[in-house]
């Protein structure tokens, strides 16, 4: 039998997406590979070293904890932990010898306190983004100089983040127009920081904004971060999400199927149960409101979406049996799901159906359906 639920990863692909990606750099700069949310919902330490293989050579993460969990799985090239570090964070993030992100004098003096060997800090200056980061050019070039004079501090980069890479050109501009000056001014002080803005958005979009290093997250995992489908940037997913067809029963007009009885049968027809639900990540919003793929063949979700099930509707006629596997992401014949189609359905990003994969579905590793 199937697995209630599985994801299935295929390594190679997030090989191939930072190899794509690596392609069409400027050349010199070198490519990071954002694994937070546990690599997008894909397994962060898995996926840490198919980019790795792929050509990335940074890692970034969001949290201590995560940059501890990458050298716990043996990995050693260059962390960056993005997120802000609270005083209780940075020891564990300092024991990881992860990179940590600076915007204030109050953090500086924190961390030299916790330094017992250097610890390499990038200035981060908020262009737009309203979120971490100093707005004040002048304080990011006085907090640059204060970690360099810094016993036990290392400068090593100079960075922002852009807020509409995905949607607003004109601003990411705006962004790049206040970044790149004070950027330079850095480099010209310190020439061997690494200067860094783009995310995958940015990254496909703009040569531009490349610098010294890009901070991909999205598109290695080969989805797409303007939400459209990933084969027009020769992007790859690399993650499928299994089900399997536990029941498969004879339903007449009147019958329900689900909680609030939102899914009622206008004539005879085979409903069938897969168990899979919200507890494992297929969000309540696709109740009535997504397909499902079986034998080369796409089926509307019926009913409400419960914590452990879901529903089908085969129609009047079928011959599926239980035991029939099925596709909530990915391809199964001819027919094809992708996270974006999913995120349009119910109005979200595929960031978050992807880091919505919940720690029940195990994950299954694979390279183009080979060991991996
Ligand atoms: C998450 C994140 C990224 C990666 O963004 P993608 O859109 O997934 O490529 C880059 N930089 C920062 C600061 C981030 O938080």
């Amino acid at each position: 039998m199937p697995l209630r639920a599985l994801a299935r990863v295929n390594l190679a692909a997030i090989e191939r997406n930072v190899t794509r990606l690596k392609r069409d750099l400027t050349p010199g700069t070198e490519l990071c590979a954002v694994v937070k949310a546990d690599g997008y919902g894909h397994g962060a330490a898995p996926a840490a070293a198919a980019a790795l293989a792929g050509g990335a050579s940074w890692l970034a993460v969001a949290t201590a904890d995560e940059a501890a969990e990458l050298r716990a799985a043996g990995i050693s090239p260059r962390v960056l932990v993005m997120g802000a570090i609270s005083d209780a964070e940075l020891a564990p993030a300092l024991a990881a010898d992860a990179d940590v992100v600076a915007w204030s004098e109050h953090f500086v003096s924190a961390l030299a306190a916790h330094a017992e060997r250097p610890v390499r800090v990038h200035v981060k200056l908020d262009s737009g983004m309203g979120r971490l980061g100093t707005r004040d050019a002048g304080e990011a070039l006085h907090l640059a100089e204060l970690i360099r004079v810094t016993p036990g501090l290392e400068l090593a980069g100079a960075m922002t983040h852009f807020a509409t890479a995905d949607d607003d050109p004109a601003f990411m501009a705006v962004q790049l127009a206040a970044f790149a000056p004070i950027a330079a001014d850095l480099r010209r002080r310190y020439p061997g920081i690494v200067v860094h803005a783009a995310n995958s958005a940015a990254t496909l979009r703009d040569p531009a904004t490349h610098f010294d290093l890009v901070r991909c997250g999205i598109a290695i995992y080969g989805l797409d971060p303007m939400q459209e489908d990933p084969r027009a940037r020769e992007l790859e997913p690399a993650l499928e999400l299994h089900s399997y067809l536990a029941a498969v029963k004879a339903t007449a007009p009147g019958q329900s199927a689900g909680y609030g009885r939102r899914f009622v049968a206008a004539g005879e027809t085979w409903i069938a149960t897969l168990p899979i639900g919200y507890g494992d990540g297929v969000r309540r919003a696709f109740s009535n409101n997504c397909e499902v793929l079986v034998a080369g063949r796409r089926y509307p979700l019926v009913g409400t979406v419960s914590m452990d099930n879901i529903t089908i509707d085969l129609g009047p006629e079928t011959d599926l049996e239980p035991g029939t596997p099925a596709t909530i992401i990915g391809t199964d014949g001819g027919e094809r799901q992708t996270a974006e189609t999913l995120a349009h359905l119910i109005a979200t990003i595929n960031y978050e159906i992807v880091c919505g994969i919940s720690r029940r579905v195990p994950r299954a590793y694979h390279r183009d359906g080979g060991p991996a």
